[in-house]
């Protein structure tokens, strides 16, 4: 029968049917689900806030990337063209701090913690933002924007910096999470300590410089930027007075996002500045918050000692992007189990494909092929839907969970096809060609969690490691000569043939069928 890989997919994901299917996505300000519809038909601006490298990257930015990355990939396989955004703090009291306690420039701290943070996201199958801006490379559009807010009676100057001036704009207080400024001002009360802002509420945009603290030149005298107005300022630089999806932690909800709605929607006069705000949720380990002091900090480099990179993807988009999420072992071994079973039929299909190849120009068998193509129809019927299903699940809110179980369950037919002796080798190959298709698109391009070809095979079939192929003519030598020896009684010669084997990595076990090896 013929079969066509990927077909089905496009067909899935890209043009949607308005009333059918429309990706959801919530919307921290709204409170609800609602329709996704960027500014620009076919094409989405995306800003999600980036690290303050003071620290390698810990459990909770390998969520909250990933949660994003699986967004960007979703959006670009139903057919938009993503312009995304994620920035870089690398200035701020925390890296201030490490650099004068290690008496290193603080751009030194910023650059090796960007670079751990690119290497652990690449691991992790994060693909990369179109725009990596970093703050010390936009003081200008910061200034300019501080200025406009002057300018407008949004922000003052005051002995120590400048100020944002919240009860300019009360009416967009709590726009995100619902705080009313009398709550605030209550439980601030007596908080507004060294500052010489004028209100509790009121936050920095810019901070007048300290002794020993690097600093810019502003119409303000030397100093550097308030944490909130970077991001402000870098959408704009990008996006310009608003764009259409702007995600980060939970925690930033308040006070940075509630912040740069004040400062972007009072410079610009447009609002609202985002259409739609996503947030993702905690990361907790064993059921406690992560914690240096509570000693169940997670940098993603510890993680990654003990577990595969995929593994620790899947176990992060084996929950909803905004649940709460408890990393423990179990939570990782199930994860490893789980990846492992669709690795290993994705092995066994790449195999069945390969061997098909080989067996191209045999005619297909005459019995049993009605039998096989009622057999290989209704399965295919079922992994079409798993698909849709699979499209459905991500177009509701991004439910990688739901998601994440289709493929499973596509995965399990499939092994259980290929495992059937109803089909012949031809329809086996076929069917296996269509199931690479299947699984690379959904399991590979839009989830993430597939290995490469040759280390599913390997997990499919250890034989077929490629490391063991590259030295299995050197090791089939070696333990040859060994059984020459033994058979001699030159135990000298054959343990200094053991001895080498050990030394490649290689561990020979003794059985009745003769010599079997295995690489450590
Ligand atoms: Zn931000």
């Amino acid at each position: 029968m013929e079969i066509s890989s990927h077909a089905f997919m496009i067909e899935v994901c890209y043009p949607r049917d308005e009333k059918d299917m429309t990706l959801h996505l919530y919307d921290t300000r709204r409170k609800e689900k609602v329709p996704f519809q960027p500014a620009v038909p076919g094409k989405v601006q995306m800003y999600v806030c980036g690290i303050t490298p003071y620290s390698p990257s810990h459990l909770g930015h390998a969520r909250c990337y990933i949660a994003f990355d699986l967004l960007h990939r979703w959006l670009e396989a139903s057919g938009y063209d993503v312009d995304y955004v994620q920035n870089f703090t690398d200035i701020d009291d925390k890296i201030i701090k490490i650099a004068n306690e290690e008496g290193i420039d603080f751009l030194e701290v910023a650059n090796r913690n960007i670079e751990d943070y690119y290497r652990v996201m690449d691991a992790l199958g994060v693909e990369r933002a179109d725009h990596y801006p970093r703050v010390t490379e936009h003081l200008d559009g910061i200034i300019n924007m501080i200025e406009i807010l002057i300018q407008k009676g949004h922000a003052y100057t005051s002995s120590d910096g400048v100020w944002f001036s919240v009860s300019s704009a009360p009416e967009k207080f709590g726009t995100l999470t619902g705080n009313t400024i009398e709550a605030v001002q209550a439980g601030g009360s007596g908080r507004l300590d060294k500052s010489d802002k004028r209100e509790h509420n009121d936050f920095a945009l810019w901070k007048a410089a300290k002794p020993d603290e690097p600093a810019w030149d502003s119409p303000w005298g030397s100093g550097r930027p308030g944490w909130h107005i970077e991001c402000s300022a870098m959408s704009l630089h990008h996006f310009g007075e608003s764009f259409d999806i702007h995600g980060g932690g939970f925690d930033l909800r308040f006070p940075h996002h509630e912040a740069e709605i004040f400062q972007s929607e009072c410079c610009t006069g447009k609002e609202p500045v985002v259409g739609i705000w996503m947030h993702n949720g905690f990361v907790r380990v064993d059921g406690e918050k992560m914690s240096k002091s509570l000693g169940n900090f997670w940098t993603v480099t510890d993680a990654f000692k003990i577990y595969d990179p995929i593994v620790l993807r899947y176990a992060l988009l084996n929950a909803h992007y905004r649940n709460p999420i408890d990393v423990s072992e179990q939570l990782l071994n199930d994860a490893k189990g789980n990846q492992r079973k669709i690795s290993e039929t994705y092995g066994q299909a790449i195999v069945s494909a390969e061997q098909g190849e080989a067996l191209a120009p045999l005619p297909p068998l005459p019995e049993g092929n009605i039998e096989s193509s009622e057999f290989l129809i209704q399965r295919i019927g079922i992994i079409e839907s798993l698909a849709e299903e699979a499209a459905r699940a991500l177009d509701d809110d991004l439910n990688s969970r739901l998601a994440l179980s289709k493929v499973q369950a596509g995965a399990k037919i499939i092994s259980e096809v290929l495992n059937s002796d109803q089909i012949d080798e031809t329809d086996t190959a076929s069917f296996a060609t269509f199931s690479i298709g299947w699984m690379e698109e959904i399991a590979g391009s839009i989830l993430g969690v597939l290995p490469t070809k040759e280390i599913a095979k390997a997990i499919y079939d250890p034989r077929l490691d490629p490391k063991r192929v590259a030295i299995r003519d050197e090791v089939e030598a070696l333990l040859a000569r060994r059984s020459i020896a033994r058979h001699a009684k030159d135990w000298a010669a054959a343990d200094e043939i053991r001895d080498a084997l050990t030394e490649m990595g290689v561990t020979v076990k003794d059985t009745s069928d003769g010599a079997v090896w295995s690489l450590d």
